[in-house]
């Protein structure tokens, strides 16, 4: 039995008592039934939005969706989105429906839904009903189409994507064929916009099951981001390495936290791999320059699925980063911060340690073991509050201005200054920092 929440209660009794029926649908049944913390509640309702709005007076709501059937409705301050059954119209070029069909019967809203964990429904008292096996495929762990997967993802390419992602974060199986439509479908994900595919492979990569799903599935991810193709089996020919590039990468992937942008770093920071390859006489492989090609590919890619400027930068950082092996002393680590900051150092170090750990066992524990030693001086340098940015600095611009200076002598004088302090050159003292200014403009 599931339980569901009292606002969603009231706002399935509202819909009752004026004659309508009302369920809670699609994943917060599937999260209740395994046991988590549904992210939101959705409701399904044989009542159009006109007539939701006669059994909300007096309550706050919003058109959401009114052409699609969708109305938010505020109960005790919990905006619950409630939709009318509904059929889809046709398909235009493989994505949503043109247009969408208001029902009476909950049984032909539940069989448009993708996947059969997700086409589940409870009423007021958590009382599950289940049309297409769906607890079932729950507890065998597998992700299935609703139907004929190959007609599913024909209508919508999304699925294809979303198939992936569930079995990923619900760490479930594929099953057979539904997967082998995934494979003959692909092609089709090229008719959906990036905004909708990238926010898919975004969850698919934060993932439980992330690395595996990314290695069986593969070539569908090739057809979203084609450069990635060379990684697959390219043997590295080095004593760190024991997996070929996409397999080092997966790993990698499932090795660092559940974050967008360190799963991102992980995902790009060796696709320049290939390309930079070259090989010793004794066939030992190199790769230098690989995280400078990586970063310029994964500018390429994030743009093209018009990805924020802020995650972009920061993935490019991390990457541009993820083969600098500071040597261990804290002058090198208060420039490297003083460059970045100390979150983006802390998650350097994951990004290092996730790499390690993808790749062979030599030299492992030594590796590891630098990283620790670097953490240990990041985190004194930061509980020291030391200087690492030009407005930490005891003096600013109004004082070299007073000195003489002017245009950009200020700046650069005090990034200067800056330097020196960060190298434990200067003193951060105000009287020292004008001594030391004065005499370098006469
Ligand atoms: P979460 O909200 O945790 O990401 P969810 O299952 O609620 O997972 P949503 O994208 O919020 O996913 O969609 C809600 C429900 O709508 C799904 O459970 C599914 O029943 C249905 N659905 C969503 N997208 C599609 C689609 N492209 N094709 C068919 N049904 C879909
Ligand atoms: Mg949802």
């Amino acid at each position: 039995m599931i339980q569901v929440p009292d606002y969603v209660v009231k706002a399935i009794e509202l819909l009752e008592k004026g004659g309508f029926e009302a369920y809670c649908v699609g994943g917060c049944v599937r999260d209740s039934l395994l046991g988590c913390e549904p992210s939101d509640w959705d409701v399904c309702t044989s009542a159009t939005p006109e007539e939701m709005k006669v059994c909300f007076e007096g309550l706050r709501t919003i058109d959401t969706g009114i052409r699609h059937g969708t109305l938010t409705v505020i109960v005790d301050r919990n905006p619950l989105e409630i939709t009318t059954y509904r059929t889809d119209g046709a398909y235009a070029s493989h994505r949503r429906p043109v247009s969408v069909n208001f029902i009476r019967e909950l049984s032909g809203d539940i069989s448009r839904r993708d996947f059969t964990v997700n086409a589940m429904c409870c009423d007021k008292n958590g009382a599950v009903t289940d049309m297409f096996g769906g607890t079932e495929d729950l507890s065998r762990k597998i992700i299935r189409c609703v139907g004929d997967p190959e007609e599913r993802f024909e209508e919508d390419a999304l699925r294809i994507m979303r198939a992936l992602r569930f079995a990923s974060t619900l760490s479930f199986e594929i099953e057979k064929e539904t997967a082998d439509a995934l494979f003959s479908k692909k092609n089709l994900l090229e008719y959906i916009s990036v905004e909708r595919v990238f926010s898919e492979l975004k969850k698919l990569i934060c993932g439980r099951n992330a690395a595996k799903v990314l290695d069986d599935y593969k070539e569908i991810i090739a057809s979203v981001i084609p450069e990635i193709t060379p990684c697959f089996g390219f043997e590295q020919h080095n004593v760190h390495h024991c997996y070929d590039v996409w397999t080092h990468i997966v790993k990698s992937v499932g090795n660092v936290r559940k974050d967008e942008r360190l799963r991102l770093a992980m995902l790009f920071h060796d696709i320049g791999k290939p390309s930079m390859a070259r090989f010793d006489e004794d066939g030992t492989g190199h790769f230098k320059g690989h995280q400078i090609k990586s970063a310029e590919m994964l500018t390429e890619i994030l743009d093209r699925f018009h990805c924020d400027n802020a995650t972009l930068a920061y993935v490019r950082d991390l990457v541009i980063e993820h083969d600098n092996r500071i040597p261990i002393a804290r002058k090198n680590v208060k420039r490297f911060m003083a460059k970045h900051s100390f979150d983006f150092f802390m998650d350097y170090l994951e990004v290092r340690r996730a790499d390690t750990m993808a790749q062979s066992d030599y030299l492992r524990q030594e590796k590891l073991d630098e990283l620790e030693k670097l953490a240990m001086i990041a985190v004194e340098v930061n509980n020291e509050n030391c200087c690492l940015k030009v407005t930490d600095l005891a003096v600013d611009g109004k004082d070299m201005i007073s000195l003489g200076m002017s245009g950009r002598q200020i700046g650069a004088m005090l990034q200067r200054l800056l330097d020196l302090v960060v190298d434990d050159k200067l003193e951060n003292d105000r009287n020292v920092l004008l001594e030391y200014a004065k005499e370098r403009i006469r």
